[in-house]
């Protein structure tokens, strides 16, 4: 298994980012590359659950237990860190149990996570059910969402010169990821967060909460591509376009998204001339495993 493989935050790099429509407006952009962290646990979701591990291991507890769906990044990479750092791991997972289960969840069992399964209608209650409730586990909110997880996402940018930018630009699911970025930037860097889901206004709250006090960063909401998970084929070829521009794999579900968006917004005028971009990209490109062979050329 490629989870043994240990997460090596000093392979992150900044990459520059060369598309001809960048030249012709005079905007330098560049991609944080901390999908290359590890091989397959998906870069921000280590970040986001670092402290948790640390929290843990303080606290004596045994394990962790948390929340996510069939192709979750955020499951994948619980099993595989909680591995690691010699916790058990549980992970509640939405639906009912597959007759063959996704290869996320094949991984998630091989590094010995103990799965368990509730419908939809449980799931969206967040109640952890009984015969897995158990005091010797830290519960890790679904997506590492939380102070815990900001704090840890902002991490990420160590080692980046991040007031170099104007921009910054990451992909935005629960919103722990943007709300750690924006933690560690100074009033000059506008921090935008492009959410992959449809309609998830209750995210400007959630953001919010994780920075009181603080300047928000703007979430835009029309790049979803159809929904969470959802793609589309003007997604999909653009993903193809950009490896094949950039040499930057995306995946189809957070950094794809962001990409596109980035390319239409910078096409739209968003950003004045002379605008340097930082993109983030936070790994996810396991989950690229969900598409039918042959729709992605990388
Ligand atoms: C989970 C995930 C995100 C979203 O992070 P949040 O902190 O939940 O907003 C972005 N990119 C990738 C690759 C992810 O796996």
């Amino acid at each position: 298994m490629p989870q043994s493989a240990n997460i090596n935050p000093s392979a992150i790099r900044t990459d520059p980012v060369r598309l001809p429509l960048l030249a012709e407006k005079n905007i330098q952009a560049d991609m944080l590359r901390t999908d290359l962290i590890h091989p397959v646990i998906s870069g921000n979701k280590w970040f986001k659950l670092r402290f948790y591990l640390e929290q843990a291991v303080k606290e004596g507890k045994k394990g962790l237990l948390t929340f996510g769906g069939a192709w979750s990044n955020h499951i994948h990479a619980t099993a595989a860190a909680g591995q690691m750092k010699g916790l058990t791991t549980t992970g509640i997972i939405r639906g009912e149990k597959p007759a063959v289960p996704s290869l996320t969840l094949r991984e998630a069992d091989a590094c010995g996570m103990h799965l368990y399964f509730v419908n939809r209608g449980d799931y969206r209650t967040k109640s952890v059910p009984a015969p897995v409730n158990d005091p010797g586990l830290l519960l890790v909110p679904e997506g590492g969402y939380g102070e815990t997880g900001a704090r840890g996402a902002a991490t990420m940018l160590d080692g980046c010169n991040v007031n170099d930018y104007t921009h910054i630009l990451c992909a935005v699911g629960t919103g722990t990821m943007l709300a750690g970025i924006q933690s560690r930037v100074s009033g000059n860097t506008r921090v935008t967060g492009i959410s992959v889901m449809k309609n998830n206004f209750s995210l400007d709250s959630a953001v919010a909460a994780l920075l009181p006090g603080q300047p928000l960063p703007v979430i835009l909401h029309s790049f979803h591509a159809g929904g969470y998970a959802r793609h589309n084929p003007a997604l999909l070829s653009f993903m193809n376009f950009f490896f094949l521009e950039t040499g930057i794999p995306t995946d189809f579900v957070y950094t794809g998204k962001l990409c596109h968006a980035f390319y239409q917004l910078t096409d739209a005028g968003y950003f004045p001339s002379g605008s340097r971009v930082l993109l983030i990209h936070s790994g996810g490109l396991q989950g690229n495993r969900s598409l039918a062979e042959g729709t992605l050329i990388f």
